[in-house]
């Protein structure tokens, strides 16, 4: 096994995680085999308590893990299936060392964070990086690490050490470390500095580990003069130094590292030069160009909690995008925030709420992603009888399919006081329950999470056809509400068809109005499983009716006919009234939380 540690430098959310996918893209294209681990240097156990809205959005694993959103840029640049352990946290660590002290297993010593805390680190990695993860046998060749924060930041420093331990005991030609570093401009003399660099990397030699690649993020390539000074100054040889200047979006830069030879440094650095092929970039690199020229719109509003830091969506907004290009469309996110819709908001903030309509009714398909808790929930469910009512392309995940059938009791069936249980515990007619997979009085761990299977029981629906006509599909869940069984007969009667349930036939999982062009919603999350180039297969209904192409693509079986047009991605978020390009005003498809926490910029 050959790893590849990559650790970030000056400043948070520089795109670490994107580099190292990217570099986990150019390995693979050379025919290696490549499994990925992303340390968070944090305490807590897992990311399923924080909230999407100060960390970004908590991606779900198969096996049910609730972890970093980087673990979805892996999973989606390198087409994997990761477990929740290829998420190490300080927590987890110090939990399995705690758990073994309390077991004895240390034998009446001082359990200490050198060694115990260092080796648990260690072992976790080697341990890790020997599972397959892309459906083949046996491990993969080349583990990517990617270590977040930044050197010198207090809580990372175990695992400074225990890496720097761990590159010793791998030895050379088995380890390999890129660190990822910023070179700033200065407005003035217009100057690439070097400084920062320097100081980091000084830091980092500091700590034990020496640097093999610096790849340094900048607006434009640099200066060859300003690489000499990288090369004297941080000792590494100049062939060796990357620039990950801006680019369009984030696709280019598994291009921009092969246009830089970096694979040749990798392969050299790891003792692979005889073993790996040229890197194989053809699909990748024609899927980016198609995205950058891409012209002709499609406008999805996504009517959510307004956050204005679109990393709390990340994985639906890489699930549309996957699926516009594949329509060959320009995707465009309307932002709306779901209670500028209510009535409410139209006497206390008129402007507001107008722009809100007028983003919703400008829009070619309405999403509404998860959530949990009430706010906005009836902006939401107005949202949702706009998209009913209008025709408009409809895709509610999660929440959005329990408002959909909400909306659908109290404007349909007449039960104006239909509702979830979640917001109102004494509804008199409760069509979203409680339905927890363990305990059903104790909130702790009764969330159903992970891969779930879902079997079609209509044959001759939207759905189905887009999963390419399979008899069953699994998806990814994390909810503990669902629709009341009771009601769907009821529910069924006046129109709306349960087209997807699980094995017991007590879950409904996918829900379709056949009498509208595409209304569809999902109790599962299909965002997570969405792909660079195999686009969801419910999104890409939602996209496909919102151009008007739906039809082609269910009589191919869920493919895209030919090809509309071109364009690429913008985002537009809409705060009360403003308009914003993007979240951090970056060039497009950049998203940031901008939290200082390391997992800032997602270009
Ligand atoms: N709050 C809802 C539930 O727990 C929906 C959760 C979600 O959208 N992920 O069922």
């Amino acid at each position: 096994m050959k790893y590849v540690l990559v650790t970030g430098g000056v400043v948070s959310g520089l795109g670490k995680g994107v580099t190292a996918s990217s570099i986990g893209v150019l390995l693979k294209a050379c025919g290696l085999r490549v499994t990925s681990i992303k340390i968070d240097p944090y305490l807590n156990t897992d990311a399923g308590t924080m909230s999407p809205f100060e960390h970004g959005e908590v991606f779900v694993l198969d096996d049910g893990g609730e972890v970093d959103l980087d673990l979805g840029n892996y999973e989606r640049f390198l087409d994997t299936t990761l477990t929740r352990d290829n998420n190490i946290t300080t927590g987890k660590i110090y939990q399995s060392v705690i758990n073994k002290e309390r077991k004895g297993d240390y034998l009446g010593k001082t359990v200490q964070v050198v060694p115990h805390i260092t080796d648990a680190i260690q072992e976790w990695i080697e341990r890790v990086a020997m599972v397959p993860v892309d459906g083949k046998e046996g491990p993969a060749d080349v583990c990517v690490i990617e270590l977040g924060g930044t050197i010198g930041d207090i809580e990372s420093m175990p695992f400074v050490e225990a890496l720097g331990q761990f590159s010793y005991r791998v030895g050379p030609g088995n380890f390999l470390l890129i660190h990822v570093s910023l070179v700033p401009v200065l407005n003035v003399v217009g100057e690439q500095k070097t400084k920062p660099t320097q100081h980091s990397v000084r830091g980092l030699r500091g700590l034990g580990l020496t640097p093999n690649i610096l790849a340094c993020r900048s607006t434009k390539a640099l200066d060859e003069n300003v690489k000499g000074k990288l090369a004297q100054f941080c000792h590494v040889p100049a062939e060796n130094i990357v620039t990950l200047y801006d680019v369009p979006n984030i696709w280019h830069i598994p291009l921009l590292l092969k246009d830089q030879m970096a694979h040749e440094a990798i392969l050299k650095g790891l003792d692979l030069l005889g073993v790996a092929r040229e890197p194989d970039l053809e699909e990748w690199t024609a899927r980016t160009k198609i995205f950058d020229v891409l012209q002709a719109p499609v406008r999805i509003a996504m009517v959510g909690k307004y956050t204005g830091l679109s990393d709390a969506y990340l994985s639906v907004l890489k699930a549309l995008l996957h699926a516009s290009v594949a329509c060959r469309r320009k995707l465009i996110v309307d932002w709306v925030a779901a209670g500028d819709l209510e009535d409410a908001t139209a006497k206390e903030a008129p402007d507001a709420h107008k722009a809100a309509w007028d983003l919703l009714k400008g829009a070619d398909g309405v999403l509404v992603p998860g959530g949990f808790g009430d706010r906005g929930v009836q902006g939401k469910i107005l949202a949702a009888k706009y998209a009913r009512e209008n025709k408009v392309p409809y895709l509610g995940i999660c929440l959005g399919m329990q408002i959909a059938v909400i909306e659908f009791a109290r404007s349909v069936l007449n039960l104006h006081d239909a509702n979830s249980t979640e917001f109102d515990p004494d509804t008199k007619t409760p069509c979203v329950i409680f339905m927890p997979e363990g305990s059903k009085t104790h909130m702790g761990g009764t969330m159903r999470l992970g891969s779930r299977r879902t079997y079609f029981k209509v044959v001759d629906c939207k759905s189905a056809k887009l999963y390419g006509n399979v008899s069953f599909v699994d998806e990814r869940h994390r909810h503990r509400y669902e629709v009341n069984p009771d009601m769907v007969s009821q529910l069924e009667k006046a129109g709306l068809s349960f087209v997807g349930k699980d094995e017991t036939g007590q879950r409904m999982e996918i829900i379709e109005l056949p009498t509208h062009p595409y209304f569809v919603g999902a109790q599962f999350h299909p965002e997570f499983k969405s792909r660079p180039g195999k686009p969801s297969a419910l999104f890409l209904g939602l996209i496909a009716a919102a151009c008007g192409n739906l039809e082609t693509v269910l009589q191919n079986n869920g493919h895209v006919g030919k090809p509309l047009s071109n364009g690429h991605l913008t985002t537009k978020t809409y705060q009360n009234g403003n308009i914003f390009k993007s979240s951090n005003g970056l060039v497009d498809g950049v998203y940031s939380n901008g939290n200082g926490n390391g997992n800032g910029v997602h270009w």
